[in-house]
């Protein structure tokens, strides 16, 4: 049985890429030898696939950036305030992607979006009506001919017309329609080179097939593909899909003349039904999607050989591949020294996932020797290894209807909350952090070398927290927060202080551009053995009268940021950190905190792609997640939470009902629509939303911020509104943080004076214990 590999990630397994670049853009490196580090991690990679025995290695899954943006600059889709920069092809992509500043002008970067249901994002292209489309790079060509100079003879990907006239946005009067036919005919060519080059197959991602499909785009589909794929004799094209099913269009597919297409099994909820309940055309291969390329765990391969049997039984051809591009995953887990065998033998990312490949292909094929491994992957999954906790399974067993509802109702703690604080109108407050300086990473640095000492490095923090509770305290803010020092990240530092995650050491995993993340991993099950926080919000609380915020991170955030378990299911993990968060919750109350963040930063990352999956599938669990970590407070105790982002106008009620007090979200770049549908939706959460954009270093004027926020109280109830940035100011110094905040609070005094009349702040120091 062949095996193909979707794409594979592209940063190097020790981050080479990411390294490069960077030094290349602080121009520390030259182009040549930026080029030559890239030619190095794709020859290594495409020996290794070829070591393994993949059948169909891809190329130009390479990306210098990101992938969109190049199948931009393929088709020559350079929208002219950078072309008019006059850069050299490498230097006017990275411009696309990053801005550029200086003597020659400022351009702001394309926009930059959430790539699917993942954590990777991509660069979106821009279509100017004076485009003129064309295929106008070499890129696939090159990386081609470059593998077979090598002896390695690839299968070229690139994203499918369909999802490419999707994920484009126009900036000028023409739509897809209009330039439906120039792109279509720039494939053509894209495919009549390949042609000359004497390339076997060409694999286009349509990954926009798995979402919910209107009749118009079907019909955009098959009309794209009629033309493409009517020339006889070139190349073989596969038509390759991830992130879910084609429900929408599966039945109908046998209509193009494909020559594989390429299915995902493990996110595609009814990919087998549909294979099985409809024929698959027979004269077609399925590359069938099977090695989770989002996951970290192995393949269980009792489960994978019985569904290529059944395959098999049907008569149809099969190609073994990854359920999607293993971009997701980290590289290999040769580099992990410190994870014990007895953990790592669970474990695949991408390296070890071409093994799986290989192997299941020799068991599918009963290849003499091949039992071996079966016969090992099988005590993998035999026992729960010791997972299950019983303490924690019996508590969310026991968890009742009611320990989901936060009591009294919102309304009646909304008036309680108004006595009890005492806030002015239009109260001010931040969203957690504030600037992570040199300073702090260097002293970091030297506690983890253990060149500081627990107790050095606790009261430099103190210091820290002491110092930001004076600024806050002088700018007249009349929320605080600590500043979060400690953290280095916001699920990682959580993640450190329970039990149930494991940590790895080079697991990196690209999220954008030169960007990585390292996800850590839930191994078991998660629980709080000890407070993650308690003692440095008590600190900042001792130090003033007004009230200081507890900050922690939610349930779905911690779980969204990290490589899930597949032998419990995403809501009973879910719940399980809830109640962790949930006791740390009800231990800042008892210790004094009166008002309480639960980040949930990352709440619409796993909305799933189908509207009619949203509740059923996520939002059922999620929501009550969240309810559950602070049904137990008191009613006067207020209960915050943020988001990163303000495109949550379609779940507006799922999110009041996560019953929280208050909510602060991103909208200082939106164009405030989503204040509209919270007006017309009857939100009743208290909001701040954003009303600077903290991402940019420019400092706001309060006329500016007293604009948007009059903008604001057109569309929502004074007694509603907070007035705070977008989001934390961890990235920023504090040579922009205090002089914005500065505008901040005079534009929010101004407004209070002409509305309304300030309120005195009652004295909470008194019962701090410190
Ligand atoms: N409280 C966090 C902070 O201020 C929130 C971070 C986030 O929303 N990503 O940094
Ligand atoms: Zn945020």
């Amino acid at each position: 049985m062949k095996t193909s590999v979707i794409a594979f990630p592209r940063v190097g397994a020790e981050r080479e890429l990411k390294f490069a670049a960077e030094k290349y853009f602080n121009a520390e490196l030259s182009e040549e030898a930026l080029r030559e580090s890239a030619a190095g991690i794709r020859a290594r990679q495409w020996r290794k696939m070829k070591r393994e025995g993949i059948d169909f290695i891809p190329s130009n899954d390479f990306s210098f950036y990101d992938r969109v943006l190049d199948t931009a600059l393929l088709f020559n889709l350079i929208p002219s305030r950078y072309r008019e920069l006059n850069l050299s092809p490498l230097d006017c992509s990275f411009a696309m992607a990053r801005g550029r500043g200086g003597a020659a002008g400022n351009v702001k970067p394309l926009a930059m979006k959430k790539w699917f249901n993942t954590n990777y994002h991509y660069i979106v292209p821009e279509l100017e009506d004076d485009a003129e489309i064309r295929l106008a790079g070499e890129k696939p060509f090159l990386e081609f001919s470059e593998a077979l100079s090598l002896g390695i003879e690839t299968k070229p990907v690139l994203i499918g017309a369909f999802s490419f006239l999707k994920l484009l946005r126009f900036t000028g009067k023409k739509g897809i329609a209009e330039i439906r036919g120039s792109l279509v005919k720039a494939y053509r060519d894209y495919i009549r080179r390949f042609r000359e080059l004497g390339a076997k197959w060409l694999q286009f991602d349509e990954p926009c097939l798995v979402r919910d499909l209107t009749e118009e785009d079907i019909a955009l589909f098959f009309s794209v593909y009629e033309e493409l794929l009517s020339e006889k004799g070139g190349p073989r094209i596969l038509l390759q899909t991830y992130f879910g099913d084609l429900r929408d269009i599966y039945e109908r597919l046998p209509e193009l003349p494909f020559d594989g297409i390429g299915l995902d099994f493990v996110e595609g909820e009814r990919t087998e039904a549909l294979v099985f309940e409809h024929a698959f055309p027979g004269d077609r291969l399925l590359f069938a999607g099977l090695i989770n390329g989002k996951n970290i765990w192995r393949n269980q391969y009792e489960k994978s050989l019985s569904l290529l049997l059944r395959l098999r039984e049907r008569g149809i051809e099969t190609v073994l591949s990854g359920s999607c591009s293993f971009l997701h995953l980290p590289y290999t887990l040769r580099g992990e020294e410190r994870l014990s065998e007895d953990y790592k033998k669970h474990f695949a990312f991408a390296e070890e996932k071409l093994s799986e490949l290989r192997e299941l292909s020799q068991l599918a094929e009963g290849e003499e020797g091949s039992q071996e491994a079966l016969r090992q992957n099988r005590a993998l999954f035999s026992g729960g290894e010791g997972k299950a906790d019983r303490e924690i399974r019996r508590r969310c067993a026991g968890i009742r209807p009611e320990d989901y509802v936060r009591k009294p109702d919102f309304s009646e703690r909304e008036r309680l909350q108004k006595a009890e604080f005492g806030l002015p109108l239009f109260p001010t407050t931040t969203i957690g952090s504030f600037p992570q300086t040199e300073e702090l990473r260097e002293m970091r640095r030297r506690r983890r070398s253990g060149e500081l000492s627990p107790e050095e490095y606790e009261s430099f923090l103190r210091q820290r927290i002491a110092e930001w509770i004076q600024i806050q305290e002088e700018l007249g803010l009349d929320v605080l927060v600590h500043g979060e020092f400690e953290r280095n990240d916001m699920v990682e530092y959580f993640a450190e202080r329970l039990r149930g995650f494991l940590f790895t050491e080079k697991a990196w995993v690209q999220s954008y551009g030169t960007r990585c993340v390292k996800p850590p991993i839930i191994w078991g099950d998660v629980s709080r053995v000890s407070p993650l926080s308690v003692k440095w919000s008590v600190y900042a609380q001792s130090l003033s009268r007004k009230p200081v915020k507890g900050m922690l991170t939610g349930p779905v955030t911690i779980l969204n940021w990290s490589f899930p378990r597949e032998d419990i299911s995403l809501a009973e993990s879910a719940k399980q950190i809830a109640l962790a968060i949930r006791d740390e919750v009800l231990e800042l109350e008892k210790n004094g905190i009166r008002v309480i963040q639960v980040d949930e930063a990352a709440l619409r990352e796993k909305l799933p792609l189908r509207k009619s999956d949203w509740y059923s599938a996520y939002l059922d669990w999620a929501i009550p997640a969240f309810r559950l970590v602070h049904s137990g407070v008191r009613a006067e105790t207020q209960i915050h939470t943020h988001m990163c982002y303000s495109e949550f106008g379609d779940i507006i009620p799922a999110i009041d009902s996560m019953d929280a007090d208050v909510i602060s979200f991103e909208a200082s770049r939106s164009d405030l629509q989503i204040l509209d549908s919270l007006r017309e939706n009857h939100f009743r959460t208290e909001v701040g939303p954003g009303v600077y954009d903290i991402h940019s270093p420019r400092i706001p004027e309060s006329a500016e911020i007293r604009a948007a926020l009059e903008k604001m109280l057109s569309r929502l109830d004074a007694e509603k509104l907070w007035v705070n940035p977008d989001c934390g100011l961890k990235t920023r110094r504090a040579e922009e943080a205090i002089p914005s905040l500065r505008n901040m609070v005079k534009a929010a005094r101004e407004l209070r004076e002409e509305r309304g009349t300030a309120v005195p702040v009652p004295d909470f120091s008194a019962s701090q214990s410190t």
